[in-house]
């Protein structure tokens, strides 16, 4: 479900055209929908109604403030994975015991802005991390709360490079290894065992690995009972998939419905991770058309935005819809195995592989769909490019919540050594 419709034969972002934003602030740009955002926060806490749920925005996949700000006033927690992350959470008026930290490497001055902030707990992935958190809180006289991630070695049929739940994976503590640890949990006295954590994936479709994987946490939870350790959290995590092409991911409702009766039978509380539900949806990516070019069995169309603006398709082959902000109506046969690429000095610098396309024009604008997710936040200045701006649309009316970056932006902190 998204807000980016044709109207006139214009694309828009809710009420706005598309086409004035370009005029204003130029090419290319992010462009988010406030209303989506909204919609896919309120329809996954709907779903857990009557549940004892709490859903912490994994702030990794869009950690535009304006959007963070708007979260976290209809009462989102927040699933950080760095000190940056902290940082921003706490600027957009999140309250600490509404944030959970997770990150394999979290650093001691992590750990000690965190801590010292107050947030809810931290997802621990190995031994010596709870050691050094253990060091920390002594230092600074208190007892963290902490929940161990564990991996349920479940198969999320996704994407290899964002699969994180079996057992290959550098995430987590297995089973095994993670009873031990809350058996063990005398051994630090600084830290409070209160959770158990998963987090098994990314775009995942189906509720099968889910419930797979609360299956498991359940026994897990019933064993750490019987050896006398009572759990206060289960952390699902995020993952839940959206529709980027022809996928029939499950509603919100569904996943609850699937994940509810067991959930209810764990009587824990519930903490919910997603990142690109809420967000990937809720945003595209708007780039000029500057060159067609025909070669012999392949047609280039050369836009403005290239792969330091928008990684996935370049570094996971994500596939992002592609339509022109101007809709045509006869202007003749569409031209079939069209790449559209970047300006960028890579063979990977691409946006979209052997596509059918309408004749762009130089100076035609094509949008890019369903960018709200790890578009912007993986952007880089990769071939000394400015990032590009963030643009919010909430009815009517829009803000440019993030400027272009200028030249100077480009060598801030950098000096120039006759050395
Ligand atoms: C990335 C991440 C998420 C969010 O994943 P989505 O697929 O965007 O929902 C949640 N939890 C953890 C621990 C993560 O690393």
């Amino acid at each position: 479900m998204h807000r980016f419709k044709y109207k006139k034969g214009g694309l828009h972002c809710e009420g706005v055209g598309l086409e004035r934003i370009a005029q204003k602030v130029g090419t290319p740009f992010y462009c988010y929908s406030l209303e989506s955002v909204r919609e896919h926060y309120r329809r996954l806490r709907d779903a857990f109604k009557g549940i004892d749920c709490q859903i912490c925005y994994s702030v990794k996949s869009n950690s535009n403030l304006t959007l963070m700000r708007q979260l976290v006033r209809m009462g989102a927690g927040l699933d950080i994975v760095s000190g940056g992350e902290l940082y921003k959470g706490l600027k957009v008026g999140a309250s600490p015991e509404t944030i959970v930290y997770s990150s394999v490497g979290k650093t001691e001055a992590e750990i000690r802005a965190a801590s010292s902030a107050g947030i809810l707990m931290f997802n621990v992935e190995s031994e010596e991390e709870l050691e050094a958190i253990n060091r920390v809180a002594c230092h600074l006289g208190k007892v963290q709360p902490v929940a161990l991630r564990v991996n349920p070695d479940v198969k999320a049929s996704t994407h290899h490079y964002i699969t994180t739940g079996t057992k290959e994976n550098k995430f987590g503590i297995s089973m095994d290894d993670a009873f031990r640890m809350f058996v063990e949990s005398y051994r630090y006295p600084f830290l409070k065992f209160i959770g158990v954590h998963t987090h098994i994936g990314s775009q995942i479709t189906e509720a099968r690995p889910f419930v797979q994987t609360i299956r498991k946490i359940s026994e897990f939870v019933t064993r750490l009972r019987r050896a006398g350790m009572f759990l206060e959290y289960f952390n699902i995590g995020g993952g839940l998939g959206i529709v980027y092409s022809k996928e029939k991911p499950q509603t919100a409702h569904a996943f609850a419905a699937a994940v509810r009766p067991l959930l209810q039978k764990m009587k824990l509380k519930v903490i919910l991770e997603p990142g690109r539900f809420i967000s990937g949806n809720s945003g595209i990516l708007v780039t000029e058309v500057l060159y067609w070019k025909e070669a012999r069995h392949k047609t280039f169309c050369i836009v403005d935005a290239g792969m330091n603006d928008l990684a996935r398709p370049s570094i996971y082959g994500a596939h992002h819809e592609i339509l022109p902000v101007r809709q045509r109506g006869s202007s003749g046969p569409a031209a079939t195995h069209v790449d559209v690429v970047g300006p960028i000095c890579e063979s990977g610098d691409f946006l979209a592989k052997d596509r059918k396309l309408v004749r762009m024009r130089s100076g035609e604008f094509l949008a890019v769909m369903s960018c709200g997710a790890y578009g912007f936040t993986m952007a880089s200045n990769y071939n000394s490019r400015p990032r590009i701006p963030e643009v919010v649309v909430r009815g009517q009316r829009f803000w440019v919540a993030r400027r272009r970056e200028t030249p100077e932006d480009l060598i801030r902190g950098e000096e120039i050594l006759d050395v």
